[in-house]
């Protein structure tokens, strides 16, 4: 199943049973809208280049539609599709007025200078300008995009509009506009949703262990918030390799060795763990915070923990949550898990609309608010129906939707 065949698989389920409008269901298995472009890039030897962008804007019923944009080599048009469909759902279901989009360039950014992508970075936000801004579509950064591309397309749109629109874009660095707490948002959502989970299943956070896959933004950041809970991190990977300790280790000191050796490899007091090995270690709380596609039939059996906060998008198959759901294992899908890098972007457009700024402490507070909201209302659906969690978010998304859409005539 490629990735817009499994959202299309988890929408029916959920619609199935809620029983819903087959005029709403059709509207949410396709996108409201696809905008294909060339854009044209002057590269640093003086010649031209031409790469394919796409944003999708799937629904926006429930207010303008929002989700980054990726600068990947295997960017495509039904990648996007499903991407920009988990976003209408993930806004929907933590309750903030947005719908759902996503977008990017098929590019290899490894391959291009500073001002290559700088260039490339003007030129796609120009080719997208009729079609995003702050009441329309808000884009942010995904995959191999960053706070400084997000400025670079603020910066072109504000010029070409002559006025400044720090609410084009989300994501931004602090001095343009950006949100404090926005860098750890997506761990901190994780991290809320996890110890909501743990109390519902008596699990004392204190001396449960955890391992994260994936030590990126959101996977070091969710060991940094899950340690100062009391949890012990066991083990954890990146690209390069893994790294295990049964007694624990510090997530900080973790990190400060990755930033300086470019990987977790090495590190003191620990053994070399494979991928492989990793995802199946006995522990209390797993989070894949890397890639999807990595928990499926074929390892879902021998994975061996009680909660599974998905930062990733996608790391569960449907295949696997059919196994993990019979083995008991309480899986907080992707939806739920990393909504809070959405939300803290959500915050950042509400504070460049009123252009007055919060504390970091006012930023968590509300995060904190808005996940133990959603996470509340996703587990009462589960509990009341047959659904898994997962499903049971998408419910929760989809009747909001299906209320909107209601009532604006659509259906
Ligand atoms: P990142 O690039 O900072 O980190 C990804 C990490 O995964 C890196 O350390 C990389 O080395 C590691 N990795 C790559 N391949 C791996 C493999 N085969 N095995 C183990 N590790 C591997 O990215 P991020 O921002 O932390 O995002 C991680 C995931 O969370 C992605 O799926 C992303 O879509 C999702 N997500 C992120 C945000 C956010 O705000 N950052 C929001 C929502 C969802």
């Amino acid at each position: 199943m490629n990735v817009y065949e499994i959202v299309l698989k988890e929408l029916g389920e959920a619609c199935k049973i809620l029983d819903i409008d087959p005029g709403v269901y059709e509207l949410l298995r396709e996108p409201m809208r696809v905008f294909t472009c060339s854009i044209p890039v002057r590269m640093d030897d003086g010649s031209v280049k031409v790469f394919t962008g796409y944003r999708c804007q799937h629904n926006d019923a429930l207010g303008p539609t929002k989700g980054g944009l990726r600068f990947h080599p295997e960017v495509d048009l039904d990648e996007t599709k499903a991407l920009a469909a988990w976003m209408t759902f993930k806004c929907a279901l933590v309750g903030i007025p947005y719908g759902g989009g996503k977008g990017g360039v098929k590019v290899n950014p490894k391959e291009l200078s500073r001002r290559e992508i700088e260039r490339l970075s003007r030129n796609f936000i120009r080719a997208l300008a009729p079609i995003v801004g702050p009441d329309k579509d808000i884009p942010a950064p995904d995959v191999y995009t960053n706070p400084q591309v997000m400025a670079w397309m603020m910066d072109e749109f504000s010029q070409l509009k002559g006025v400044n629109v720090p609410g084009l874009v989300t994501g931004k660095p602090i001095i343009l506009g950006g949100s404090a707490g926005r860098e750890e948002a997506t761990a901190r959502g994780c991290v809320i949703v996890i110890r909501e989970a743990a109390k519902t299943i008596n699990l004392k956070l204190d001396n449960a262990t955890a391992v994260v896959q994936g030590y990126g933004n959101a996977g070091s950041a969710a060991a940094r918030l899950l340690s100062e809970l009391g949890v012990k991190v066991i083990a954890a990977n990146d690209s390069g390799g893994g790294v295990y300790n049964q007694n624990g280790f510090d997530p900080v000191a973790l990190k400060k060795h990755k930033d300086a050796t470019g990987s977790v490899k090495g590190f003191e007091n620990c053994s070399d763990i494979s991928n492989e090995e990793l995802l199946e270690l006995e522990c209390d709380i797993l989070v894949p915070a890397a890639l999807g596609n990595v928990i499926t039939s074929k390892n879902a059996d021998r994975i061996k923990t009680r909660i599974i906060g998905e930062a990733a998008n996608g790391p569960t198959t449907p295949q696997a949550d059919e196994i993990l759901d019979k083995k008991g294992v309480l899986v907080l899908p992707d939806i739920l898990a990393n909504a809070g890098g959405v939300t803290v972007s959500y915050f950042e457009w509400v504070q460049n609309l009123m252009h007055y700024y919060w504390t970091v402490e006012e930023v968590n507070q509300k995060l904190e608010d808005y996940m133990v909201k959603a996470f509340k209302n996703v587990y009462k659906t589960y509990q009341e129906t047959e659904a898994d969690m997962r499903i049971a978010a998408y419910m929760v998304a989809i009747k909001r939707l299906d209320e909107a859409m209601r009532i604006r005539g659509w259906v």
